[in-house]
């Protein structure tokens, strides 16, 4: 469900932002009613600020940002930064989260803690979550902060956060497989999850 191009994007940051001229408001919604991704990813990032400016919205406490940025590894400051001065609407959405109190809080604090979904059936070892060979696992798979490999079968999807995905020859998944591993592809997955 990505955006099919980021002029489009920029248009409906804008748009969310009342920055917008008449022509690209038309052009934005005249693309949206033909683009099915366009469409979805701009209904969950303005269904995200109407939340935002909701009554039941907790006020952030002071120097909020402040101490997201300072949990946040090195490598991510400028490009969050950036990100902001772009997106004003994008850190709203962003605080809004980090303010539900979600994962994000642990994975900022404790940027490479492997965690996955306890499943008896998965095995570990050297960072790497296994699926063993002739085993077969019936659920939804999370990896965060480590790999996944899989020899046996897998019925359901598979979300590997910050970390890669290995299928053997012999294995197999049925349902979806998605690599996460920028931190603001990150945000943005949260944001779809809570959605969802
Ligand atoms: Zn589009």
């Amino acid at each position: 469900m990505k955006p099919c191009s980021e002029v489009f994007v920029e248009k409906m940051h804008d748009y969310l932002d009342g920055d917008i001229t008449h022509q690209e408001h038309e052009e934005l919604f005249e693309h949206m009613k033909k683009c099915t991704c366009c469409e979805e990813y701009f209904s969950v990032l303005s269904e995200s600020i109407t939340f935002l400016e909701g009554p039941e919205v907790l006020e952030a406490p002071d120097n909020f940002t402040k101490k997201v940025m300072n949990n946040l590894p090195n490598k991510n400051k400028s490009k969050f930064k950036d990100w902001v001065r772009k997106y004003p609407s994008v850190l709203a959405a962003a605080i809004f989260i980090l303010m539900m109190g979600s994962a994000l809080t642990t994975y900022v604090t404790e940027p490479n803690q492997l965690s996955y979904t306890k499943n008896s059936q998965l095995k570990v070892a050297n960072n790497t979550v296994i699926v063993p060979k002739g085993v077969t696992i019936n659920e939804d798979i999370i990896v965060e902060n480590g790999d996944l490999k899989i020899e046996g079968k897998v019925n359901g999807n598979i979300t590997v956060i910050n970390g890669k995905e290995y299928l053997a020859s012999v294995g197999e998944v049925t349902g979806d497989i998605e690599e996460v591993n920028e931190f603001f592809n990150w945000i943005w997955y949260r944001i779809k999850s809570i959605f969802k």
